[in-house]
């Protein structure tokens, strides 16, 4: 493929744009996974990997949408009450069994095809039964109703032949009640990527061993793992990783072969240590490495053999937005998913803060209602480091790249973590 010019920024000084970065990531990756077919109660969380196209309407028949009695609108005087006879009953699942003739009121409940020749369906708290009970009497009609009232028209919801889902969409439980409306009992999906993780570094521990001096615990491989499994990836767990060169090298080459993405962290900063890096230059093609955003300046793409990896920074908070920001559009476009840009929202900005132009930053921050406007509290520590911003924040406040000063009370874009950190 065609070297794009960005390509400068991976070896050189400058740092790569947020929005190059993304058009890069479409420009060189390309779905990867065939389609299989899952049941629908299987379907749930995955890509949809052909458009669903309704084969019938949806609802198949117009039916009521309360109980009461339908009828023909024109047989109701337009001033005064009416009185019909209750000729016939019409339930769900038990239609008419002949059509309504003029001047027929017939009892029916929600959900029951409207009678031919009824147009309307008047509530039956609206009106007054008369001797001989319900379904044998007559029914007195109050004056006012529109025609069509209560009446559910066949294919309202979907009309046969339109496109009920399209091909691309993470199937949520109201898409799969949707193909289930339509007859559908199966559903044409993408396999997941298979997702291999690994975190790097000498002083990187396992939770749950003693901690020796100078060593940390391992933060980012279950919250990446949680990470990947929320996008519907199947990870392969391989582990801590040493610092050094060569094996890592080989385990990355390994990983390569049997996997749709690697997903490491630590270790692709400029660093003695930081071999990541490396072993992509060494493996395959590096696509980029430093990125002008905050946290998380060290974020490297690479692919190793036709296997993109993505090296995200060793600080927790910095892994966990690169993620959100850049690994997450790679899994969806990897997996055949439509990929939209996250839903921002203009809120109030509760602190002041200046920021270096040139870099998009994303401040932890968390949401309150005050005097009616929805207000982001920036979490009091900044740090790549401290996980506890994200656990007491409620999304990121982004600041572009042109920004260098916020006052209190500006508006900010706010990005929720449910848009970039679940499904
Ligand atoms: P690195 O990107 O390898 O230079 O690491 C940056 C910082 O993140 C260092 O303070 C590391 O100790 C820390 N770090 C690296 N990996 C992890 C991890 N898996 N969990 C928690 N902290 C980490
Ligand atoms: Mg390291």
């Amino acid at each position: 493929m065609a070297q794009l010019s960005d390509d400068c920024f991976a070896f050189g000084g400058a740092l790569l744009g947020v929005d190059a970065a993304l058009a890069l990531i479409e420009a060189r990756i390309a779905p990867v996974v065939g389609e299989e077919v899952a049941t629908l109660s299987d379907a749930a969380g995955r890509i949809l990997a052909r458009d669903v196209v309704a084969g019938i309407d949806v609802p198949p028949h117009a039916n009521s949408a309360v109980d009461g009695f339908a009828l023909a609108h024109a047989d109701l005087l337009p001033d005064r009450e009416t009185i019909l006879p209750v000729t016939g009953r019409a339930a769900a699942g038990h239609p008419l069994d002949r059509p309504a003739a003029r001047g027929e009121a017939i009892r029916i409940f929600t959900g029951a095809p409207m009678p031919e020749g009824t147009d309307t369906v008047m509530m039956q708290e609206d009106c007054v039964f008369e001797e001989g009970g319900v379904e044998a009497g007559r029914v007195r009609l109050q004056p006012g109703i529109r025609q069509g009232a209560n009446r559910r028209h066949a294919g309202e919801d979907v009309a046969a032949g339109s496109i009920a889902l399209p091909a691309g969409r993470r199937l949520k439980p109201a898409d799969l009640g949707l193909a289930a409306a339509l007859g559908n009992a199966t559903i044409a999906v993408f396999r997941p990527l298979r997702a291999a993780l690994l975190s790097t570094g000498d002083e990187v521990c396992e939770p749950g061993t003693p901690l020796t001096p100078g060593m940390i615990y391992d933060a980012n491989r279950v919250m990446l793992a949680a990470l990947l499994r929320a996008q519907g990836c199947i990870v392969s767990d391989l582990g801590i990783h040493p610092d050094r060169a060569a094996s890592l090298t080989d385990t990355l080459a390994a990983a390569a072969a049997g996997h749709d993405l690697i997903v490491t962290s630590g270790g692709v900063s400029t660093g003695e240590e930081d071999h990541v890096r490396t072993a992509i230059e060494q493996l395959g093609r590096l696509d980029f490495w430093r990125l002008a955003i905050k946290p998380g300046r060290p974020v490297a793409l690479g692919q190793l053999k036709g296997t993109p990896l993505i090296g995200l920074p060793g600080n927790p908070v910095a892994a966990a937005l690169t993620f959100a920001i850049l690994a997450r559009p790679l899994i969806l476009r990897l997996a055949g998913a439509t990929i939209a840009a996250p839903l921002t929202v203009s809120v109030q900005s509760g602190f002041a803060y200046r920021k270096k132009p040139g870099r998009r930053e994303y401040l932890r921050a968390r949401l309150a209602r005050e005097d009616g406007a929805v207000t982001a509290h920036k979490y009091p520590k900044d740090g790549a480091g401290i996980l506890s911003s994200i656990v007491q924040s409620d999304g990121f406040v982004v600041l572009d790249e042109g920004m260098s000063e916020l006052a209190v009370g500006g508006m900010v874009d706010f990005l929720p973590f449910s848009e970039v950190f679940g499904s």
